[in-house]
């Protein structure tokens, strides 16, 4: 089986939680991203995990999601 990187284990998904407020936060495909080079080939990629109570996303990285406020997105702008 040789499934997409991007994608995020369930086990992992289970137990990620915003580190600002603890809350949970949702999956998100990053189809406004004005990043340059950003590859589409993929399906339906999680690229975010976005949290809605802060306003925040998360960065995912070759399925690693990246949660630190510091690098996060503000969504609220
Ligand atoms: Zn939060």
């Amino acid at each position: 089986m040789n499934q997409s990187q991007q994608t995020i284990e369930p086990w992992l998904r289970g137990i990620i939680r915003c580190p600002q407020c603890k809350g949970e936060v949702v999956d998100a495909s990053a189809e406004t991203t004005a990043d340059s080079g950003a590859d589409s080939g993929a399906e339906a990629a999680v690229t975010e995990l976005r949290c809605d109570t802060c306003h925040l996303a998360y960065p995912v990285e070759g399925g690693v999601p990246v949660l630190l406020v510091d690098l996060a997105r503000r969504t609220d702008g």
